[in-house]
């Protein structure tokens, strides 16, 4: 039996960028993937928001995917542009990127992280005890791990072997998706009540297309045909557009369920096996990845045994609620989906109200992931929020917040002249001279020190006789 401190379970985006931040910490780590290469089927996710991007770009890696998509305002509510072209972040907007690329860019960073990816194996079952846990492989062979993560997907078997509830609910509306070619030019654009037709990735208007439809939901749809996707077209548009030789076609449904747990004692669950919802918003692989981003340093910090295990239910506690947002968002966006004339009076009335510049925001720094605020107590506005990638002066010269954070550790920032001790995190002085402003929140005091943690948010803010710094060390870097 070969021993790991973590055994991640997928290698589809959420397993990667966990992998690759458990790599940066120098944790010793195994994925475990079905699939034989990185290929995915069909586009499925069509991009990343700011708040991504901005991950991305914290671990130096941003522009490899930026000079891979198209940068434009993607992020949108029930196909009403929600721009976030306004919001003081370097990456004010979302990037056009095919989910295909996206993890062969994931896939090439952890490679260069030197990070073994066992293929074409499946974990088949698991067995947790006190000191760790038990990793049966479908090639016969075990693997025991300190930790194990799912990162495996919606229909994760982790989460099932580790008897953690998956709460939520049940489909009532159906989708047929497909990657077509058409012989006429379809009618481009998102319908009233979500979906459409539009090009995939620079094809622009002469394809290939990817149609997104509803059709009546039945018990045992079976595997969906071209057949399927011409009925769907002809009842949206009244004809097929001559569609044909398609390269994937699909269903999903607006099943919408949440892990009631993102951890059973040393299994954690991250990405799509912890919440699955309709991909209205764009936002599942951007929340998977993100939910990475939250777990990675805190696991590195446990199975090296500087902090407590204890740490890991911060994992939970901050993401379970923003999954949760989201899925309540997605729910939201689906009800005004359906296609009654009712529901199009109140997407009308929705839509002039998200025209408006507050309710914009609000929902745009939602979606986009920039107003993401984990409740780690009173004080600064900052706290529990995500750093802004300021300009600063230092005495090594320019440089900027997130370069500070490639190497995944957490910053002290001190930006006046009085030098804070030396913790257990490094400590950079700084100066800062613009304005500090915050997505949706605006423009916020300046503090004199800034406790940063490795995935970008703030543990601690405020000048220099707040007692609570000494305690935020402690809660997040202090000792076991
Ligand atoms: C039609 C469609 C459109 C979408 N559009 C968007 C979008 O625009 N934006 C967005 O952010 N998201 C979108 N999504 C969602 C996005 O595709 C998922 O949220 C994302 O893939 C989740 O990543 P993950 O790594 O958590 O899970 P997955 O991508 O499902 O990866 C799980 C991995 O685990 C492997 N695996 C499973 N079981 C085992 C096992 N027992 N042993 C070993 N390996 C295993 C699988 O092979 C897979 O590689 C869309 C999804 C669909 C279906």
């Amino acid at each position: 039996m070969t021993e790991h401190s973590v055994v991640i379970v997928g290698a589809g985006p959420t397993g990667l960028v966990l992998a690759g931040e458990l790599a940066l910490a120098g944790v010793h780590v195994v994925v475990v993937e079905r699939r034989a290469s990185q290929q995915v089927d069909g586009t499925r996710a069509g991009g990343l928001h700011a708040r991504t991007l901005e991950m991305l770009d914290q671990r130096g890696i941003v522009d490899r995917f930026l000079a891979a998509g198209r940068t434009m305002q993607i992020t949108g509510f029930v196909g009403i542009p929600m721009d976030v072209g306004d919001f003081p972040t370097r990456h004010n907007y979302g990037l056009a990127l095919g989910q295909g690329e996206i993890e062969r860019l994931l896939a090439e960073w952890v490679d260069e992280l030197s990070m073994p990816i066992l293929r074409e194996r499946e974990v088949t079952r698991i067995a947790q005890d006190d000191s760790g846990v038990d990793v049966a492989l479908s090639d016969g062979h075990a693997l025991r791990a300190a930790y194990l993560v799912g990162c495996d997907g919606g229909r994760s078997i982790v989460r099932k072997l580790a008897g953690i509830d998956f709460v939520g609910s049940d489909a009532t509306v159906g989708w047929i998706i497909g990657e077509v070619a058409m012989e006429s030019a379809p009618q481009i654009g998102m319908r009233p009540e979500g979906g459409g037709v539009g090009p995939i990735g620079h094809g622009g208007a002469a394809g290939p297309y990817r149609v997104v439809l509803q059709e009546p939901l039945v018990d045992d749809p079976g595997e969906p045909t071209l057949q399927d996707l011409r009925d769907a077209l002809v009842a949206a548009y009244g004809t097929d557009y001559g569609v044909h030789s398609p390269t994937w076609i699909s269903r999903f449904t607006d099943a919408t369920r949440q892990a009631s747990s993102y951890r059973a004692g040393r299994v954690l669950l991250a990405g799509d096996a912890a919440h699955v919802h309709p991909p209205q918003g764009g936002q599942g692989l951007n929340i998977g990845v993100q939910d990475a981003m939250n777990l990675g340093w805190k696991l590195a910090r446990v199975v090296d045994g500087a902090s407590p295990d204890s740490l890991l239910d911060t994992y939970h506690r901050e993401r379970h609620r923003v999954g949760a947002q989201v899925l309540h968002t997605i729910m939201a966006q689906v009800a005004l989906s359906t296609p009654d004339d009712s529901h199009a009076a109140l997407r009308s009335v929705v839509g002039e109200l998200l025209r408006m510049d507050e309710p914009r925001r609000r929902i745009a720094g939602m979606l986009s992931g920039l107003d993401v605020h984990y409740d780690l107590g009173d004080g600064h506005p900052l706290i529990g929020r995500r750093m802004p990638d300021l300009d600063l002066q230092t005495a090594d010269g320019p440089t900027r917040v997130y370069a500070l954070l490639h190497d995944a550790r957490p910053v002290l920032l001190n930006l006046v002249e009085a030098v804070m001790p030396a913790g257990p995190v490094r400590v950079v002085d700084a100066q800062h001279d613009g304005v500090w402003e915050l997505p949706v929140l605006g423009e916020v005091a300046a503090p004199s020190a800034v406790l940063v943690r490795p995935d970008g948010y703030v543990a601690w803010a405020g000048d220099h006789t707040d007692a609570r710094l000494a305690e935020a060390l402690a809660a997040w870097f202090g000792g076991p």
